[in-house]
C-alpha cells in the first residue's frame, strides 16, 4: 500500500462509520469496462460489477456524459406537488415497454430497500390485510420491515420485534405456501433467483404456481428483481423466464449503473391505491432526476451493445467452464448455478469459499460470496464482460483450484 492509499486508510477508519471487522484494503480510483484501478496502481478484473451494480461496466462514457448533461441543466427540483422531471418521464416509459403484462406505473425510490418498503405498503394498502409470506434464505435489505421478510437471523434478532406478520416459508416448497396461505395474506414476497440466499433459482413452475395461489385468496405477488433486474440474466427482468407477470416489481441495482436508483412498477389501476390520502408515499431524493439520466443511458446501451444477448452468451461460457471445473475438481466444488451474468459456484465449507474469494484477489480478480449462504461464490460480472475476460477469469479459478487440491 502506497504512502497515500495509506492516509486513506487512516482517515476512514478515523472518520467513516466501520461496520465489518475485514480489512478494507481496495481503494477504488478509477474503472473502465470490467476493470478496476486502486490508487495504488493494482488493476483487478471486476467479476462482482459491486453485487450486479454496474452493469454497463465503469464509467461507460455514454452513463458518463447522461450525468453531466442532466446534472448541468437541473440537479434536484422538487419531488412533489406540481413538478415533473422530463427525464424521470423517458425512464418510466422505458421500463414500462420492458415490464411484463400490464406493469406501467413507477414509483422512483433511492434503494432496493426502499422499492420494497414501497412495494409492500402498496399491497397492505390496496388489500387492507397485513400478513406476509416470505422464503427461507431470502434477502429483501437492511430497513425494519425489510428486515421483516429477509431470513438470516444473525442480522434480525437484535431488532426485534420486528414485523408481526411476516411468516417464513421454504423456497420452491408450493405446498407448505398452500398450507399457510389465506384471506389475511396481503402479499407473497419473492426473488426469481434468490441473490444472497446463494443464486438459487426457482423452480420452473414455482412462480407460477404463486402467482396462481396468491390470485385464488386475493393476495397479491411481489417479485423482488432488485438484484435480478435490468437484463442481469439475459432478460430484462428474471420472472419473465417464468411467464409469470408480478402485481409489483422492484428493481434497483442495475437500473442506473451504479448511480443510486431503484423503484417498483405495477398496474395503473394499483398504483392508483397510492392517490390517498395526498403524499401516502413520497420520496425526497428517488426518481432524482441525474439519477434517472443514468438510468435512462443504462436501458439505451444495454440495447445499444446487445448486452442481454452477452449476458446470455457469456453467462453460458461461465457457467459451461465451472461445471467443467466442477468435473475435474468434485471435492472442491458442489454445485453451480445461476442464469445470464448472475452465477455462483458452491463450494465445500464457508471457509472454502472465504478462502477462494481472498486467493482471487491476490491474483487480481474480484469476486464476493452471498451473504446468507456464505459457501457460495457469487459471480456477477458487469454485462460487458467478454470473452476474453471470461476465459481469463476461468484460469484465474483454475489456478486456485490446482494449488488448493488436497
Ligand atoms: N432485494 C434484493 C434481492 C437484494 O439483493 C438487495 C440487496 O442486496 C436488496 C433487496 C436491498 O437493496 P439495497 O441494498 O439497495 O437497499
Amino acid at each position: 500500500m502506497n504512502d497515500r492509499a495509506q492516509k486513506i486508510k487512516e482517515k476512514d477508519l478515523k472518520y467513516v462509520a466501520q461496520i465489518s471487522k475485514t480489512p478494507k484494503d481496495i481503494i477504488a480510483d478509477f474503472g473502465k469496462g470490467c476493470t478496476l484501478h486502486t490508487i495504488d496502481g493494482i488493476e483487478y478484473l471486476d467479476f462482482m460489477s459491486g453485487v450486479a451494480v454496474a452493469s454497463t461496466g465503469h464509467s461507460h462514457p455514454k452513463v458518463v456524459e447522461a450525468i453531466y448533461k442532466q446534472a448541468q441543466k437541473v440537479i434536484h427540483a422538487n419531488c412533489f406537488g406540481n413538478y415533473i422531471y422530463e427525464i424521470q418521464t423517458e425512464l418510466a416509459e422505458l421500463l414500462a415497454e420492458r415490464a411484463p403484462g400490464n406493469l406501467q406505473s413507477t414509483f422512483f425510490s433511492n434503494s432496493g430497500a426502499e422499492a420494497m418498503e414501497g412495494a409492500i405498503k402498496l399491497a397492505v394498502k390496496a388489500t387492507g390485510r397485513k400478513k406476509l409470506i416470505y422464503f427461507q434464505r431470502a434477502f429483501h435489505g437492511r430497513t425494519y420491515m425489510t428486515l421483516s421478510i429477509s431470513s438470516k437471523r444473525l442480522y434480525k434478532d437484535p431488532f426485534e420485534p420486528l414485523y408481526p406478520w411476516a411468516i417464513e416459508v421454504p423456497f420452491n416448497d408450493i405446498h407448505t405456501v398452500r398450507g399457510v396461505i389465506n384471506d389475511d395474506v396481503a402479499a407473497i414476497i419473492v426473488e426469481p433467483i434468490q441473490g444472497e440466499g446463494g443464486i438459487r433459482p426457482a423452480d420452473p413452475n414455482f412462480l407460477p404456481a404463486l402467482k396462481a395461489t396468491a390470485q385464488e385468496h386475493g393476495a397479491l405477488l411481489i417479485v423482488d428483481e432488485v438484484q435480478t433486474g435490468i437484463a442481469r440474466t439475459g432478460r430484462w427482468f428474471a420472472c419473465e423466464h417464468y411467464n409469470v407477470v408480478p402485481d409489483i416489481m422492484t428493481m434497483a441495482k442495475g437500473i442506473a449503473s451504479g448511480m443510486p436508483l431503484g423503484g417498483f412498477i405495477a398496474s395503473k389501476e394499483l398504483m392508483s391505491v397510492f392517490m390517498e390520502p395526498t403524499l401516502i408515499h413520497c420520496s425526497t431524493f428517488g426518481g432524482n432526476p441525474v439519477c434517472c439520466a443514468a438510468g435512462v443511458a443504462t436501458i439505451k446501451v444495454i440495447e445499444e451493445e446487445k448486452l442481454l444477448d452477452n449476458a446470455r452468451e457469456r453467462g453460458a461460457e461461465l457457467i459451461a467452464g465451472m461445471r467443467s471445473l466442477m468435473g475435474k475438481y468434485p471435492s472442491m466444488i458442489k454445485d453451480v448455478r445461476g442464469r445470464g451474468l448472475l452465477t455462483a459456484m458452491e463450494l465445500a465449507t464457508s471457509e472454502d469459499a472465504a478462502d477462494f474469494v481472498g486467493k482471487a484477489k491476490e491474483l487480481g480478480l474480484s469476486l464476493s460470496w452471498t451473504m446468507n449462504a456464505g459457501v457460495n461464490v457469487r459471480i456477477s460480472p458487469p454485462l460487458v464482460i467478454t470473452k476474453e475476460q471470461v476465459t481469463k477469469g476461468l484460469g484465474i479459478f483454475e489456478t486456485i483450484f490446482k494449488k488448493s487440491r488436497k
